[in-house]
This record gives structure tokens, sequence and C-alpha cells, in this order.
């Protein structure tokens, strides 16, 4: 990463796409390449899916429990998304970003424009797009834990999810993973040196001049 010894607040990245654009892939491999990032684990009230870790995936949450976190006002966020409600627990992401990490979202549409709303400066938001048609209702098809109802209510929603594309700064066609990748990260590394994130950038100048 470049200007490594400058100090800088994290952003918030924001991933969003219908189901079967990729994103839990190019996700998992943007933490593996980039230790700056923590990712966001949501609560959900959704079933565990085979093998998902709790805590690790998702927190599980009874749909009581996450009503008494809503409640406890523990989301900077919520939604309810194909029928199961979602919530990021707002505790690690103010401490990530002042310690100068980035914090990954896997969030929908819906907690994207509530994050917009709360935190429009922290924000970096890209929706990524399958490459096309016949290729999303390829990659549903292949989901092997998902029964036919729940892919079909999937693809009926891509078109929905997919119509707000214009709600977000970047778009990436995720054709290749690799190249999807190098996309991610080239809008990561230049938002990290947008001016206003280089907290440390006055210091710095100082000791050059
Ligand atoms: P899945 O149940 O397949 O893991 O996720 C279903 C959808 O819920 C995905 O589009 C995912 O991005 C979204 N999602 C996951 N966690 C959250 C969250 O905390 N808030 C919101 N608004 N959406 C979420």
């Amino acid at each position: 990463m470049s200007n490594e010894n400058i100090s800088r607040c994290g952003l918030m990245l924001v991933l969003s796409s219908p189901s079967g654009a990729g994103k839990t892939t190019l996700s998992r491999r943007l933490l593996e390449n980039d230790k700056s990032i923590s990712l966001s684990v949501s609560a959900t009230t959704r079933p565990m899916r085979p093998g998902e870790v709790h805590g690790k995936d998702y927190h599980f949450l009874g749909a009581d429990e996450f009503g008494a976190w809503l409640a406890d006002g523990k989301f900077l966020e919520h939604a309810t998304v194909f029928g199961n409600r979602y919530g990021t627990p707002s505790h690690l992401v103010n401490d990530e970003l002042i310690r100068g990490r980035d914090v990954l979202f896997d969030i929908d549409w819906q907690g994207t424009q509530q994050l917009k709303e709360k935190k429009r400066d922290d924000l970096v938001s890209i929706f990524i797009l399958p490459p096309s048609h016949g290729e999303l209702e390829r990659r549903l098809r292949n989901r092997a834990q998902d029964g036919d109802e729940i892919v079909a209510g999937r693809m009926a929603k891509a078109a929905d999810e997919i119509s707000h594309w214009p709600e977000y700064d970047y778009v990436v066609v995720n054709t290749d993973v690799e190249k999807a990748l190098a996309d991610i990260q080239a809008i990561l590394n230049a938002e990290r040196l947008r001016r206003s994130r280089q907290t440390g950038i006055s210091e710095f100048v100082g000791r050059l001049v």
C-alpha cells in the first residue's frame, strides 16, 4: 500500500449485488489479500447454512434476540431481505475506522442507503454485476444448498436488486474474478489516497519543508 507511513482514517467499503454475482468470493479474496480490512459480521435471523460459522459468517440470532439488539440501538443499519432480518452491529465500525483500518460490508441496497445517510464521508460503495443474464441464472441454479423455491425467489428478486445500481459510487462487472478483484483493489487504493482520509498529511508535509 502506498503512503504507508502517513496515518489515515479508515473507510467503509460496501459491496452489494444480486445473489449469484460472485460477491461472497470477492469479499473473501479481498480480505485474504489486504490485511488492512476488517469484515463487518452482520446479525441475521435466517437459519445457518451448512459450513457457516456463528460469529464468523453471521451472528445467528432468534427473532426475539434480533428485536432486543434493535431496541438497544446496537445496529448501524438493518433491513429485511428475502423474509429474514439482517443488521450491521455498530460497535466494531467506529473503533476500526479510528485505528485507520477499513471495514468491508456485504449488505443490500437498503442498508447502503441507511449508511449513506449516516456516514456519507466514510462510505465507498461498489455494486457488483454478473456478466450476463444467462450466467446469473446458471450461477443461481448451481447453488446446491438452496431449494428450488428459494432459487426462484432469488431470480425474481435479482432484477429488483440490480435496479439499484445507480445509487452506488462504482459498478464492477464480475466476468472474471481476478479482474474484478483488481478493479475493487484499485478503487480501494485510490479512495485511501483521498486527501481528506490522510489525516497525517499535514504533519508529513511539515517535516518535508
Ligand atoms: P445471505 O442470506 O445470502 O447471506 O444474504 C442475503 C442478502 O442480505 C445479501 O444481499 C446480503 O448482502 C444482505 N445482507 C447481509 N447482511 C446484511 C446486513 O447486515 N444488512 C443488510 N441491509 N443486508 C445484509
